[in-house]
């Protein structure tokens, strides 16, 4: 079900972000272009959203009476990342629309929950069980096989919180690894390549799917996204249905990535759901440059109301993550041409942090 009736948000309403980090910034910036203002609340630390952004609240996501300022300025709110405390959110959904919905929050921070949601619809996903303690563990590893990946059910990101499990693996240890915490485990796919399909769904349940970026990680960070992916047709169909499933399953409003595996090849090619990001994606950053209006603006449209605006890819494109002192010098970068630049103004370039990316544009060979 959709929201029955809307009107957009006219320009000058502020939109509150939770959350400020690249994305908020990205987010924010392109807000700023259509004319709206945006209030970021974010827990003290580096912020690179604050820098972009008319106005920002630095407390704990469990600070109420900041939240209540926080929702007196705003006219609608949306998060940059999934792990924001469901109460902060319950709060906000009391005084004003929060998009895309807390539901949606709270089924894609579960791994499992995800999972369920995807097989319900007939997606597949790998073969998986749910892990409380060590028993529950070795039973699941007997059932499911090795080689397995443990994964925490929650708050897991850029590979943090899971461990491979092996033939040779002490399952105690790896559970300890994880921090003995709830958890999934799930067969180990032998994909092909991995890619994402990155959609936005507004208001009224129309959709606007990107093209398919192939995805490349290294030390399970995002490295590249290229795009196009190559997929056969066929296969690049049936990420756009799982988008569409999942995003109407969800009622959903907003943009979205879906993390797949592609297994197999040519005729025996076909998908499996690894997770669902509720909200703009890395693997869609590449649309800021090879598309007329980017996921950020495409969020930003959904959640205010506006009109989405066609996804058409202008250019092929790969998108480069920089981690870490790899953006401490961009002079390089900036002597080549079709390279567009993107830094964060992070403080403090940590190893593996991400603090910016580039995107090399080339002309359109294929659709
Ligand atoms: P995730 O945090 O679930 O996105 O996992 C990070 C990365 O680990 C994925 O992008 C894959 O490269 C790899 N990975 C995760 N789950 C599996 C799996 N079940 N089988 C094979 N590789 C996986």
């Amino acid at each position: 079900m959709t929201e029955a009736s809307h009107s957009a948000l006219p320009p000058g309403s502020v939109i509150g972000i939770l959350g400020g980090g690249q994305l908020g910034r990205m987010l924010a910036l392109s807000a700023a272009e259509l004319g709206f203002v945006c209030h970021i609340f974010a827990p003290e630390g580096d912020n690179p959203a604050f820098d972009v952004a008319a106005r920002h609240t630095a407390a704990p996501y469990e600070d109420h009476e900041a939240l209540s300022r926080f929702a007196d300025d705003i006219d609608v709110v949306t998060f940059e990342f999934e792990n924001i405390p469901d109460a902060c959110l319950a709060f906000l959904k009391e005084r004003l629309p929060v998009r895309p919905g807390v539901s949606v929050l709270s089924t894609t921070q579960d791994r499992i929950d995800e999972k369920q949601l995807a097989q319900s619809l007939g997606i597949k996903v790998p073969p998986f069980a749910a892990i409380n303690n060590l028993d529950d563990l070795e039973k699941a590893v007997t059932d499911i096989g090795v080689p397995a990946v443990l994964k925490t059910r929650r708050f897991g990101y850029d590979g943090k919180g899971q461990t491979i499990i092996r033939s040779d693996s002490d399952l105690a240890q790896s559970f300890k690894e994880i921090g003995e915490q709830p958890a999934i485990l799930e067969a180990f796919v032998p994909f092909e390549m991995e890619v994402s399909v990155v959609a936005a769904r507004d208001l009224s349940g129309n959709l606007a799917v990107y093209d398919i970026p192939c995805n490349h990680h290294q030390n399970h960070i995002l490295h590249t996204s290229t795009v196009p992916a190559d997929v056969s047709p066929t296969t690049a169909r049936q990420a756009a249905q799982i988008a569409k499933q999942l995003a109407e399953a969800m009622d959903y409003v907003g943009v979205f990535a879906v993390e797949l595996f592609v297994v197999g090849t040519g005729n025996e090619q076909y998908l499996m759901m690894n997770e669902i990001a509720p909200r703009v994606h890395n693997s869609g950053h590449w649309t800021s440059d090879a598309c007329h209006v980017s996921q950020f603006e495409q969020h930003i449209r959904a959640i205010t109301g506006l009109p989405l605006a066609d996804p058409v890819r202008h250019s092929d494109a790969v998108m480069t993550n920089l981690l870490g002192k790899d953006a401490l010098d961009i002079t390089d970068l900036a002597r080549q041409s079709g390279v567009c630049i993107h830094l964060y103004g992070k403080q403090s370039a940590r190893d593996g942090r991400k603090m910016g990316h580039v995107t090399q544009l080339t002309s359109l060979k294929s659709r």
